[in-house]
């Protein structure tokens, strides 16, 4: 029979309203044999998947997704298979999560000029341990009867060109890709398409960027088309997801993507290389 991965699935340690054992439950309904959990900026969905993965005898790949600044861009780099327990690694991310509590006070203050009022500890109870975003914050503003669903608080107020919206604290994509690296994990370029910048590629594979996401639930057919080709002639891996956030973004798009089970092992060489590159490294500087 044949076997199926999702390697982009968000939990409720960032913005998915679903719990890392809900993700595991769908995807062995689905009939997937792998998983990957990408949340942002956190990895703490990860062992509570694994250690419930295995009763249903699913794989669970580390995964994380992490936002960098391109000049206005936003771009999203997925890493995979890293070592999860690397202290500086969590360490980095706990950082990098605090930056993003700030973020959710700033946009309060902002919100109560338009007569918002907002209290952030509600949007941090929300978000829990995990990673705090405008998920979350758009959940409360409509919980609070401000408006009349989600969207049309992003539209009203913290959508991007929002007048409550304040930037992330975002890492370059250089950082981004290094965190990645130096962790053992494969650094892979987040849904293309939404990014839209396709001139990116070439500066982003000589940082070491070693996948593109071609396969996503936002990429039409003769998108992924375009996107295989770009793999292929750059020698990339070809990887998908559905870039599920459970109910958070409507449906749930679990099961929507389903990529054959080889991309997680040629995945799997790709770590094994790079870990031994940076051992390599390590050695060479001692
Ligand atoms: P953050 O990482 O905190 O900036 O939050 C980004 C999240 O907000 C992503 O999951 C987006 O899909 C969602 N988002 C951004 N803009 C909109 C919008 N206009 N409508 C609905 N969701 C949005
Ligand atoms: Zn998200
Ligand atoms: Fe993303
Ligand atoms: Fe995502």
């Amino acid at each position: 029979m044949k076997k199926y991965a999702d390697l982009h699935v968000h939990t409720n340690h960032s913005d998915s309203t679903l719990s890392p054992q809900e993700v595991v439950d769908i995807a062995y309904r689905k009939g997937f044999t792998a998983v990957a959990i990408t949340d942002h900026d956190c990895i703490d969905g990860i062992v509570p998947a694994i250690e419930f993965a295995k009763k249903f005898g699913i794989e669970i790949v580390p995964g994380v997704e992490l936002s960098a600044e391109e000049g206005n861009d936003e771009v999203h780099i997925l890493g995979y298979f890293f070592d999860y327990r690397s202290e500086w690694f969590t360490g980095r991310l706990a950082e990098i999560r605090l930056k993003r509590v700030d973020r959710i006070y700033e946009m309060a203050e902002k919100l109560k000029a338009y007569g918002v009022v907002i209290d952030p500890k509600k949007v941090l109870e929300l978000s829990g341990r995990g990673s705090v975003g405008r998920l979350h914050l758009a959940q409360v503003i409509f919980n609070e009867g401000y408006t009349s669903s989600l969207v049309e608080a992003f539209h009203k107020y913290i959508g991007n060109d929002g007048p409550c919206y304040v930037k992330k604290y975002k890492l370059t994509t250089k950082e981004c890709i290094d965190m990645i690296l130096k962790a053992g994990g494969v650094p892979v370029l987040a849904h293309p398409h939404v990014l839209g910048k396709d001139e990116l590629v070439p500066d982003l594979i000589k940082k070491g960027l070693r996948g593109i996401e071609v396969y996503h639930t936002d990429h039409v057919n003769n998108i992924t088309l375009h996107y295989e080709e770009m793999a292929l002639e750059n020698g990339l891996l070809a990887t998908g997801g559905s870039d599920c956030h459970g109910k958070g973004k409507g449906k749930i798009l679990l099961g929507k993507v389903k990529m054959p089970y080889e991309i997680v092992e040629r995945l799997k060489v790709e770590a094994d290389k790079i870990k031994r590159s940076m051992e390599g490294a390590v050695r060479r500087a001692e």
